[in-house]
């Protein structure tokens, strides 16, 4: 393949990002990637969440002769993104099962009259022998494959659809071909290339950086109010996503926060297509609201203006916790991924695992996903650093954007604390041949006599009282701690406690123990540097004379957004707002060098702006 030089298509690419996208410079990566697919190459493309991946096939497609096909499992979304794209003077259209027939003859005929620049289909669709023909009496300017670890995942519902991708090759030789994806794993990644028979193709692994992300973990006390306080205190009125785990509590959660006057919709697979579609709907176009959603909610989700993604549940992999933080902040603004994870959630998580169908094997790679989730939550070193590392990459020591380099945690020497367990679980199992769960472990260290204590008779052994020095919060961080650094062990239906073979050497003096401590109280768990909150750091920051300007932009955009039936962010993002508040243009050639202001929404809006803003 002939390699890209940087000729009259390179030029090409830049205008019309300008022109189109109204945006002046490539974010890292896309300049590589979309010359070489100008040039006709393949590529395996992986960029994290908010990476900007779009671009990389839509600028091709729209500089290239033809039509750019475009493989999307998320029929739900589609009319989205081609509105998005219509927003901006793309000629857009989708074909899937979602249509009427009508519809669907507009869209066919558009392309066939080389009239449509961008084409979404459902995979199934490549399916069908009338796509196919459909496609072979057209111009294709390329073939990009979205979501495209779906063929790399057993089980995954799309699988077979883009596991027939592979065929696209054969049919369309000459058409270049751009898959892309967010997971990235070497694992995936290879198996992704060698699925889609894009072994030839070249591959561009971009950084999985994502600095306007602030990620913070913290013990979980009393969660609906630890969530409660960051929402008003640092996320008022702002969009976001909260995770939970299970139906139930997404249903109580969301009950939650609109009792406590934040607006919150449900969304988890039980509830009813329309339902899911429709919240789903006002999340998008809503300014505010927030998303209280098991994982069932996200993929392809692209609203810039997520501030903030928190977890109620420890997520089960590093990979899975950081496609859903990846959500916040798309638009490069100051983010939150907040996390809060305890106890229960790691003898929860220890004994689904245990529990779950399938071989050794599986469960295996289950130990290892939540073991390298477990090791982020406790590191006492850079969240960011420890991050890119599990994607093999490096970053700087300290990002100075994390809980831990805004308020570096204290270590203690825990090994006595640590014996202390081990021998009670130790005693119990020895002299009574019982094993029991963390609660009474602690109570027995405390010299509680509970009914169970008492009934046992366990205040007769002696360790019963012998670890009055901690409370039970602290001890259930100790506990915590050794299971995540596997010093302990959770066996059975009753999440009962049990040594490893790493206990033993505790036990023997032979390894020391080191702990995060914990900090007392909630609010001390926040960083301690809260001027440098989330808002007064941005760099696209507001002057304060400009509030009120942004705000009455804000104002005009939700009202044009109603008027027109779309989102707010297709008409303007947030940060092109600020851009224009911040600097006042008074003409529509200064209007048009804000960044987000392409040349289409320059002719709609320009005039409407620049009379918001003397007024
Ligand atoms: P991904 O698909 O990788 O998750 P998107 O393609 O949705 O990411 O891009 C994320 C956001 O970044 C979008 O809102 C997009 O408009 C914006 N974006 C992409 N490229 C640029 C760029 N070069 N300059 C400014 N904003 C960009
Ligand atoms: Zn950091």
């Amino acid at each position: 393949m002939a390699s890209p030089q940087s000729g009259p298509e390179a030029d090409d690419a830049s205008r019309v990002l300008r022109r189109i996208f109204g945006y002046d410079t490539f974010r890292e990566g896309q300049r590589e990637i979309i010359d070489h697919v100008v040039a006709g190459g393949d590529a395996l493309v992986l960029m994290p969440t908010g990476g900007g991946k779009s671009l990389c096939y839509q600028i091709p497609a729209l500089v290239r002769e033809g039509t750019g096909v475009v493989v999307s499992p998320l029929i739900a979304l589609m009319q989205d993104q081609v509105d998005a794209l219509r927003a901006l003077g793309v000629r857009a259209g989708f074909l899937n099962s979602t249509q009427e027939p009508d519809e669907r003859r507009e869209v066919e005929s558009a392309f066939l009259a080389g009239e449509l620049d961008l084409l979404y289909l459902a995979p199934e669709r490549l399916r069908a022998p009338a796509t196919l023909s459909l496609l072979d009496r057209g111009a294709i300017a390329l073939f990009a494959i979205d979501e495209a670890h779906c063929v790399a995942q057993w089980g995954h519902d799309f699988r077979p659809d883009y596991l027939a991708l592979s065929a696209l090759h054969e049919r369309w030789p000459a058409v270049p071909r751009i898959a892309l994806t967010a997971t990235a794993t070497e694992a995936t990644h290879a198996e992704i290339a060698s699925r889609l028979n894009l072994r030839e193709a070249r591959h561009f692994v971009a950084s999985f950086d994502r600095p306007n992300i602030r990620y913070r973990i913290a013990p979980k006390k009393e969660p609906k109010r630890q969530l409660l306080k960051l929402l008003r205190t640092e996320h008022p009125g702002d969009a976001g996503i909260v995770y939970c785990l299970s139906r139930a509590s997404v249903e109580k959660i969301a009950a939650f926060l609109t009792e406590n006057g934040i607006e919150a919709l449900p969304y988890h697979a039980g509830l009813d297509a329309r339902t899911r579609a429709a919240h789903q709907a006002r999340f998008l176009r809503e300014d505010g609201l927030v998303m209280v959603a098991t994982i069932a909610f996200g993929m392809g989700i692209d609203k810039p203006d997520v501030r903030f993604v928190a977890h109620l549940d420890l997520p089960k992999s590093v990979e899975g916790y950081y496609q859903e933080t990846g959500r916040a902040g798309r638009d490069g603004l100051p983010s939150t991924a907040w996390l809060v994870y305890g106890l229960q959630d790691v003898v929860q998580q220890r004994r689904m695992i245990e529990t779950s169908e399938g071989d050794d094997t599986h469960r295996r790679r289950l130990g290892t996903h939540l073991d390298a989730m477990l090791a982020l939550c406790e590191t006492v070193e850079c969240r960011r650093a420890r991050l890119l590392a599990y994607f093999g990459q490096q970053g700087a020591a300290s990002c100075g954007n994390c809980d831990t380099c805004l308020s570096p945690p204290e270590t203690w020497d825990g090994t006595v604390a640590a014996q202390k367990i081990l021998s009670t679980v130790l005693r119990l199992r020895r002299e009574r041949r019982q094993s029991f769960g963390a609660g009474q472990i602690i109570d027995i260290l405390l010299g509680r006599k509970t009914e169970k204590v008492v009934q046992h008779d366990h205040a007769a052994l002696t360790v019963f009282g012998i670890g009055t020095e901690l409370n039970e919060s602290e001890w259930r961080g100790v506990v915590r701690q050794m299971l995540a650094q596997g010093l302990l062990a959770v066996e059975g239906d009753y999440g009962t406690l049990s040594l490893t073979d790493a206990s033993a050497e505790v036990l023997a003096r032979r390894r020391q123990v080191t702990l995060r401590r914990e900090p007392e109280r909630t609010a001390r768990s926040e960083p301690a540097d809260r001027t440098a909150g989330p808002r007064r750091t941005a760099p696209a920051d507001l002057p304060e004379e400009a509030l009120p300007v942004f705000e009455r932009l804000r104002a005009w955009r939700a009202a044009t957004a109603r008027e027109q039936g779309l989102p707010a962010y297709m008409i303007f993002h947030d940060a092109t707002l600020r851009q224009i508040a911040a600097e006042h243009p008074s003409t529509l050639a200064e209007l048009g060098e804000v960044s987000g202001v392409g040349e289409n929404k320059l002719a709609k809006y320009g005039e409407q702006i620049l009379r918001e803003l003397v007024s």
